[in-house]
């Protein structure tokens, strides 16, 4: 039986129907992760579970009850913001305590609590400090360790690391990865950012215009995207999609001769740059990107003006002398497409 489960859960904001009739099962100790561009809804839906937005359609039910219409205090959920949500005036040990000593918990049963959430979190010598005092990493520390000591059903992530910088945000992802690893609560995370959703989720659910597009673990979205938008969502630089109107040459070119008229989608990581003159399609560099590990070459193939013909985006890890203007020739992997129809659905899975 899930754990948490949303049956036909829909939001309106006046005539905006923000979400669809959402239909989602998350089991116990799952990391789930909501992603999609931004207005898609997915703050909207987390925030309908934790009790925070009213939902106006549908149901919701957490360990077998129904939760739709409780208030977000009698939920058993706890949400961490983007925005941290301090007491700036309590100290890190208080802030972390608040909803116990609210609920007249022991005062050796909140220490032992606050302690251990602060060792699990390395907030240990900064427990007396007040918010100002620490920095933003910190802080989203203590916001996610007051989420701890409730030892709630849910842990609820809204864009926790959004006000982080790039280095921090990577560390504390590797973090909340491990906390999960540790705790193993059931967990919904809230991102726009897709590489945060493939490195956290047990399932990623790619959500658009307020509707689940896919949900699948990180690599299945990856492998067998339902269809073009969740394709070209997940992955960077994004899978290069061509209308087979505009390069009749690529069907040939990737063994799809007999595919119905659609859109041809390949990996950057399966376009193969070769020396001009070999390889199955011919072009011209227009940008190279030396990124140290990996190299990104922007290739026109096809058409005679600049406004014509097909960019193609390779990735590969060795370096390149090749410079915007070079011709090359350049082959598609074996087996590494993906076809879409005219409306995007995926019409095919990737060739084995
Ligand atoms: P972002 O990544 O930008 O935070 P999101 O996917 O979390 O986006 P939501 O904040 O859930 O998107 O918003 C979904 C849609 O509902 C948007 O079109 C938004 O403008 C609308 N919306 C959200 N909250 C309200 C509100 N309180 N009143 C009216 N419209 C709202």
């Amino acid at each position: 039986m899930p754990y948490l489960q949303l049956k036909g859960v829909e939001k309106f904001f006046g005539a905006l129907r923000a979400i669809k009739g959402v239909d989602l099962s998350i089991d116990k100790g799952e990391f789930v992760v909501f992603v999609g561009p931004s207005g898609c809804g997915k703050s909207t839906l987390l925030r309908m579970i934790a009790g925070l937005t009213e939902i106006d359609g549908g149901s919701v039910e957490l360990d077998g009850r129904d939760i739709t219409k409780l208030p977000s205090s009698k939920r058993d959920l706890a949400m961490v913001f983007q925005s941290y949500a301090l007491y700036p005036h309590m100290s890190v040990a208080d802030n972390m305590s608040f909803a116990l000593r609210l609920a007249n918990v022991d005062k050796a049963v909140i220490n032992e609590k606050v302690q251990r959430a602060a060792e699990i979190l390395n907030l240990t010598q900064y427990l007396q400090r007040t918010p100002k005092e620490l920095s933003g990493g910190q802080r989203q520390r203590v916001a996610i360790g007051r989420a701890i000591v409730r030892a709630p059903k849910v842990f609820l992530f809204d864009e926790p690391l959004s006000n982080l910088d790039a280095a921090l945000r990577g560390q504390t992802r590797v973090e909340i990865a491990k906390l999960h690893r540790d705790l193993g609560a059931t967990t919904i995370y809230v991102t726009h950012d897709q590489v945060e959703a493939m490195t956290l989720a047990d399932r990623v659910v790619v959500l658009r215009d307020g509707a689940i597009e896919q949900v699948g673990s990180p690599l299945t979205l990856y492998d067998q995207p339902a269809n073009q938008f969740v394709a070209q969502f997940i992955g960077t630089p994004q899978m290069n999609v061509v209308d087979t109107a505009k390069l009749p040459a690529l069907r040939d070119v990737v063994g799809a001769a007999n595919a119905p008229d659609g859109f041809i989608g390949v990996r950057p990581e399966n376009v193969i740059v070769k020396p001009a003159g070999t390889g199955k399609l011919a072009g011209h560099v227009e940008l190279v990107e030396s990124l140290g590990a990996d190299t990104l070459i922007y290739a026109k193939v096809g058409g005679n003006g600049p406004a014509s013909g097909v960019q193609l985006i390779a990735r590969q890890a060795e370096r390149t002398a090749l410079r915007p203007g070079d011709p090359v020739g350049l082959d598609i992997a074996p087996a590494s497409f993906h076809l879409f129809d005219r409306q995007g659905h995926t019409v095919a899975a990737r060739a084995q």
